[in-house]
């Protein structure tokens, strides 16, 4: 007998969901590393591109290994569809090119992934496309951003590196009022600590090289909404414009996903203890994590999600210099740009990151020169305090002799 997964937990979904075993009874996920494939007759292939008959064309529409990986991401995100992509911006691109035509108006969050910034500022206009950014937490300026007629609005909750929320449901409301779709990066909340398909929103796009792979090996992203949307928008755009995962990597971000509960689940844990850790030392002048008691937003960031996520954000005294000498101290946690590692990793976002954006926008969002992010991994906390301890230690005599000068 089978189960119906959908009454299955979350962790028992990561591990089970979307398997299609072949006549082999293989355990693991079967990788289908395979371009096309072959008919019994004439007729059958007839019958499959008239579209009476399922059999998989081509793995540039679909692979029985991204399948397994698509089906599985429905069932954690609770969508009724989902098509992957061989990057988290292929995933934004696509989500954004299939839905939006010239002429069309796009309203996003300001503090977004520098690329998706840069498809929403530079890419969408050039195509005659409209766009206008808010600051994400400003309800006032969502509302009057929205007051005129829109189509799509992106934005990204918890936002990077600020870690800035999104009142969710009621930027729901008024965009569907404006007649826009929400899309709703969700790489920092990952599907298990926010579900924005169940908050209002009606597309959910992933960088699954994030937290899904988790073990810093590939790239891959993800889409997930209504079967409607995406068998009517989104599909056509991908089948015809070939941003298709590889099913290497499809298959390596199914058995990183069975894990993917039990290290958000350590890393946020730690995440959290570090955040409170950061802010009784020397030298930090400022943490931002979104369940602590100083969140701005914290009582959204308990309505809207269960967790507050593996990446902590703080500030050193010392501007850049500060933040570049306790970085060169670390000699565990290693300097990056990437994030939802199993190891830790800090970036010091005003110089990588969000170098692009030029300082006026880092001010409007709050990226200092002393900013630091880390993403939590899944070494033993205390070892992560010693490190931070040690480098921040670097940081202090040298400030009290900046402010003896
Ligand atoms: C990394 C990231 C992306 C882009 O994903 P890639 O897989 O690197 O293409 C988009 N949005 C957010 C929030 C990210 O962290």
């Amino acid at each position: 007998m089978t189960l119906d997964p959908s009454r299955l937990r979350p962790s028992t979904r990561l591990v089970h969901g979307g398997v299609q075993r072949t006549h082999h009874g293989e355990t693991a996920e079967a990788l289908f590393l395979t371009s096309g494939y072959v008919y019994d007759n004439a007729e059958q292939a007839e019958a499959t591109f008239a579209g009476t008959v399922e059999h998989y064309q081509y793995s540039r529409f679909a692979n029985p290994t991204l399948t397994m990986l698509e089906e599985r991401l429905c069932l954690i995100e609770g969508a009724e569809a989902c098509r992957t992509t061989a990057t988290g911006m292929a995933a934004v691109n696509a989500a954004l090119l299939s839905h939006l035509k010239a002429g069309d108006r796009v309203v996003a969050s300001r503090a977004l992934f520098g690329s998706c910034h840069w498809i929403v500022s530079t890419l969408l206009p050039k195509f005659g496309i409209h766009s206008e950014f808010v600051d994400g937490a400003d309800l006032d300026q969502w509302r009057a951003a929205l007051s005129r007629p829109a189509q799509l609005v992106l934005l990204e909750t918890p936002s990077n590196p600020m870690l800035e929320l999104v009142d969710l449901p009621a930027v729901a409301e008024l965009a569907h009022a404006a007649g826009a779709i929400v899309v709703v990066d969700n790489v920092f909340a990952t599907p298990l600590l926010q579900q924005p398909l169940k908050l209002g929103a009606d597309v959910v796009v992933y960088s699954c090289t994030k937290h899904m792979d988790g073990q810093g090996r590939v790239l891959g992203g993800a889409v997930l909404a209504s079967k409607k949307w995406i068998d009517d928008t989104l599909q056509p755009f991908i089948r015809n414009t070939g941003p298709a995962l590889s099913p290497f990597n499809a298959w390596v971000l199914l058995k990183g996903i069975e894990t993917l509960a039990l290290r958000v689940d350590a890393a946020g844990r730690s995440a959290a203890v570090i955040a409170d850790f950061l802010a009784e030392q020397p030298g930090v002048t400022r943490v931002w994590y979104p369940m602590r008691a100083d969140h701005p937003q914290q009582a959204l960031a308990h309505r809207q999600m269960s967790g507050g996520g593996t990446v902590v954000t703080f500030e050193v005294a010392g501007g850049k210099d500060g933040a570049f000498q306790v970085m060169n101290a670390f000699q565990l946690i290693a300097v990056s740009n990437n994030l939802g590692d199993s190891k830790s990793l800090a970036t010091h976002p005003a110089t990588t990151t969000h170098m692009r954006i030029g300082e006026q926008e880092r001010a409007r969002l709050g990226i200092t020169d002393g900013v630091i992010r880390v993403s939590i991994g899944l070494e033993d906390t205390d070892d992560l305090k010693d490190d931070l301890r040690q480098a921040l230690h670097r940081l202090v005599p040298a400030t009290s002799r900046s402010a003896a000068n």
